[in-house]
């Protein structure tokens, strides 16, 4: 049986981010992007292969839409709600204390916040309309940088989508205070790739394991606190194929293996260690001219 052009594609190994080994295993392509999906076998990160910025960018301002019905806004604010309590647990505002949400679709988390915080920013790539709540101030994900520095920046279900998440954290560790503190929280969906199963638009897949590897490389933060929430992995995979909607246990916290990893981070003093991907043109055009190279020769070796 000859195999398909996309099977040599598919086959040709790929760099790992995270540990640079190319002993890697493809799983499928990306629905969103077309690109592989791979998990590395030396550290075990399932990660998509580099995707340029003008594509990312493409998807998310063309493709990306933000779902808003009433069911949508019911589960953010609980959603919301469970961070909120979790944020005021780990973290205690003083009078001057000022907090970022980068990346807060629906304002909903910086519109609970606002009363322990002097004051709030919230950034999304959508824009937005101001939510005209006292205390909360939006900019934009391009102006946000210009900010004063915060005291707690909030990260949450926004590094998986990023086309560098290590750049991402490096101008996180920037916009933060000395000591200042990250709360991160990702899904646990490195198992659900698997079985095809993955976040809309994700390009990086966590495990609790994989999120302080790769936290550890970057180099700008400590972790102070990691715990999943939720339902298990396996449950919620259960739930999604049986069509049960009723999966979103927001109460369920300390769950093992929970779908929903969350954690808090001190900021390192230093630069971080690894400040970003080389995913630029150059880089990319040497990724592909060595993918098209093994597959040419697996397609002259099997011929
Ligand atoms: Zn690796």
């Amino acid at each position: 049986m000859s195999q398909t052009l996309l099977d040599w594609y598919m086959s040709v190994p790929r760099r790992c981010v995270l540990c640079e080994s190319t002993h890697s295993a493809s799983m499928i392509l990306s629905p969103y992007f077309g690109a592989v999906i791979f998990r590395c076998l030396d550290c075990g990160f399932t990660q998509t292969e580099p995707v340029a910025e003008e594509v990312m960018r493409r998807y998310y301002t063309a493709k990306y839409v933000k779902a808003d019905e009433p069911e949508m806004i019911w589960q953010r604010q609980q959603f919301a709600r469970v961070q909120t309590g979790l944020v005021l647990e780990r973290f205690r505002p003083s009078p001057g204390s000022r907090a970022l949400d980068y990346g807060s679709a629906g304002y909903e988390l910086p519109r609970q916040l606002a009363a322990h915080f002097a004051e709030v920013v919230a950034c999304d790539i959508a824009g937005g309309a101001d939510p005209g709540v006292p205390g909360i101030r939006l900019t934009s994900i391009e102006d946000v940088d210009r900010e004063r520095p915060f005291d707690l920046v909030v990260l949450s279900h926004v590094l998986e989508h990023v086309a560098d998440p290590f750049a991402l954290l490096t101008r996180i560790h920037e916009m933060l205070v000395m000591d200042g503190v990250l709360y991160l929280e990702v899904p646990n969906e490195a198992e659900h790739v698997k079985i095809g199963l993955m976040g809309k638009g994700h390009v990086w897949f966590f495990d609790p394991h994989t999120l302080r590897a790769f936290v550890e490389r970057h180099g700008g933060f400590d972790f102070t606190f990691l715990r999943t929430d939720g339902a298990s992995v396996d449950e919620y995979a259960k739930a999604v194929v049986e069509k049960n909607c009723a999966i979103f246990d927001f109460e369920r916290v300390g769950s093992p293996d929970g779908v929903w990893i969350r954690a808090f981070l001190r900021k390192r003093a230093g630069r971080p260690v690894r400040s970003r991907l080389t995913t630029d043109a150059e880089s990319l055009l040497r990724q592909l001219s060595s993918t098209l190279y093994f597959c040419n020769e697996r397609r002259n070796g099997r011929a």
